[in-house]
């Protein structure tokens, strides 16, 4: 019996919007695969590509997540640490770097839950 999942949760876990069970990205082997996406979920069989430049607006939402990333580390950095201006730039500059896989897939996960509605009967229908 799985425990049902809340919309935050499944966002937050990459998880399908419709089913909240699926995986919507293949787990990591190799640099390749931190971009990569399935064409459906592999549990419910949604089709997480609705449309061509279905997931353009995504890139707004990893600007909104990069640029508030960005001004959270420096504002720690220079006034939290009373590090120097060029100290806190490469600071950021490397906290984003290092997190934008994830805000890449963290922004499509988002991207996607506003889209794809969550049907509690996915899972039932699966077996089809
Ligand atoms: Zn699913």
């Amino acid at each position: 019996m799985s425990k049902k999942r809340s919309r935050l949760n499944s966002t937050l876990n990459l998880k399908c919007p419709r089913c909240r069970e699926g995986n919507m990205f293949i787990p990591v082997k190799s640099v390749s695969d931190l971009f990569e996406m399935p064409d459906n979920c592999p549990v419910c069989k949604t089709e997480y590509f609705i449309e061509v430049g279905f997931y353009w607006g995504a890139m707004f939402v990893a600007y909104a997540l990069s640029s508030a990333t960005t001004l959270g580390c420096f504002v720690l950095a220079f006034w939290g640490f009373e590090w120097s201006i060029t100290a806190s730039c490469v600071f950021f500059t490397v906290v984003v770097i290092l997190i934008s896989p994830y805000v890449f897939r963290l922004s499509r996960s988002i991207w996607a839950s506003i889209f794809i509605k969550y049907d509690e009967h996915a899972l039932q229908g699966s077996s089809d």
